[in-house]
């Protein structure tokens, strides 16, 4: 058996094994996906490191009846429009998963799943360094897809619920069969919280929600469902800095409505006429003694207050465009709190499970590279960071409304993917691509090249 090669034997004083890339992506959701399409499309060289698999908060951060709250049509990746027969309907998360599957399968992106990137940071040589699970990678541009949502937000308070009860964010709430029997409380009405209320007052639990600030908005109105007449009136076009709250509006809670069942208003109304308690926005928890605030009649005045004034914002938008449309009686509320409880005994009460529903924060710690404002969060221009080479994608607000969702990410993923190209440079070198087609173990490996690359960075194994 032959042990010679044809590439020349590096000396000892060669620097350690690292893969380099023209780009990098970290994250294979629906935003790395579309960064890699838009890349392949104009030939870069990259790769996506995914710590778990591709699109996996829809996975595994949503309950069984998850669906989405956006309509289908509004799916619509770079080169991968919604493909299904229900244009108007509101994909099931398993649903969700195939289309973000059927999308890898169209164009095979480079994506190394199970593989998680725990720093990102610059070498003096100006290249970024990217450690991951499975060793340190290089690159002259990287692309940070890893989401808006990636720690779960619990109060600290929720330290002082007893041992006894069961406890959970509701990225980890499954379905009402995988929680204990009981009664249960759901602390927050965005729209998690607010579905998630749904899903156990409709499986027949006994449900208590405290009702923070979170808007609504009905599902449909005039003929059309919601979302399809705010993208008529372009305000899924509307750059962040054109909002009245620019950069605020980051900050902002989502309307509460649902697409279950083919898509319908959720009115906390009537799920308290059917047997759901509401409260007012939880203040302390002392003694096993919850307290809350006197706001529950104020937090479903401004919720419906909203709801109606996306409906007058339509009228005007029909009337100016002289837009043919059926007319609707508006809503009126079907109860009214006088004013809820202010306190809940949880020694007396039957409650068994507390469904922290408070959103998420980002996890940037990850990240030794100074990009971040006073408050942490990445100062960029559409995703384009103050640190030449870095970008952002997928941010909810990044540029639109639609940015952080699956109706904008495709017009972020192509400004980005015309920054990439234009500072791209030269193709990598073969030497460097079969080092890269090796870390990724996709491509066989010949015996003469496996050697050359023991003797080369691994001299203590020879
Ligand atoms: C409850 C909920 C409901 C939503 N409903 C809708 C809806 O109806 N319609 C809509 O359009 N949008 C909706 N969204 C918003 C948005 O579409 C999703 O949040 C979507 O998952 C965002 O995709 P992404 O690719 O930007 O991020 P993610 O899907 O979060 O993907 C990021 C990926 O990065 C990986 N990752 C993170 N850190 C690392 C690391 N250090 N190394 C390697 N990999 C890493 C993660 O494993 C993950 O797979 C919803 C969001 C939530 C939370």
């Amino acid at each position: 058996m032959s042990t010679t090669t044809d590439l020349p034997l590096p000396t000892s004083h060669l620097p350690p094994p690292t893969f380099h890339y023209p780009v990098l992506i970290i994250g294979g959701g629906q935003a790395g996906l579309s960064m890699s399409y838009c890349l392949k499309q104009r030939g870069i060289d990259h790769l996506i490191f995914e710590k778990n698999r591709i699109g996996e908060a829809w996975r595994s951060q949503r309950w069984d009846t998850f669906c989405l709250v956006t309509p289908n049509w509004q799916c619509d990746l770079p080169g991968f429009p919604y493909p299904g027969s229900d244009p108007n309907g509101f994909m099931k998360k398993d649903e969700i998963v195939g289309y973000l599957e059927s999308y890898a399968n169209s164009f095979q992106p480079p994506v190394r799943e199970g593989v998680s990137v725990s720093r990102l940071n610059r070498h003096p040589s100006g290249k970024f360094e990217v450690l991951t699970s499975i060793g340190e990678f290089t690159a002259d541009q990287v692309v940070i897809a890893t989401g808006g949502y990636q720690i779960s937000a619990l109060p600290r308070m929720a330290e002082r619920l007893p041992k006894t009860l069961v406890q959970m964010h509701s990225s980890l709430y499954k379905s009402p069969d995988s929680i204990p029997p009981g009664e249960v409380l759901v602390v927050g009405s965005g729209q998690s919280g607010c579905q998630i209320a749904e899903d156990l007052h409709l499986a027949g639990r006994k449900v208590h929600l405290a009702v923070g600030g979170a808007p609504r908005t009905a599902r449909r109105y005039r003929g059309k469902d919601v979302v399809d007449w705010l993208h008529d009136m372009g305000y899924y076009s509307k750059p962040v800095h054109e909002h009245p709250l620019k950069e605020r509006v980051r900050a902002k809670a989502n309307h509460y409505v649902t697409g279950r069942d083919g898509g319908r208003d959720i009115d906390l109304r009537r799920f308290a006429l059917e047997g759901m308690q509401l409260y007012g926005r939880l203040k302390t928890i002392e003694d096993n003694v919850m307290d809350f605030a006197d706001d529950l009649p104020q937090n479903l005045d401004n919720a419906d207050k909203v709801a109606e004034s996306i409906k007058d914002t339509i009228d005007k938008f029909i009337l100016t465009n002289q837009v043919e449309a059926p007319t609707e009686s508006r809503y009126t509320p079907l109860w009214q709190p006088d004013p809820g409880p202010r306190q809940l005994d949880l020694a007396h009460s039957n409650i068994t499970t507390v469904i922290w529903c408070m959103g998420f924060s980002t996890d940037y710690r990850w990240i030794e590279l100074p990009l971040f404002d006073g408050k942490g969060y990445p100062a960029h221009q559409r995703g384009v960071t103050t640190i030449p080479g870095i970008y952002f994608l997928g941010l909810p607000w990044q540029y639109t409304w639609g940015s952080g969702r699956f109706s904008g990410v495709k017009q972020d993923a192509l400004f980005l993917a015309d920054n990439i190209e234009a500072r791209h440079t030269a193709p990598p070198t073969p030497v460097a691509q079969k080092l890269n087609e090796l870390a990724l173990g996709n491509q066989p490996v010949t015996q003469a090249f496996s050697l050359w690359v023991s003797r080369a960075f691994c001299p203590c194994l020879q």
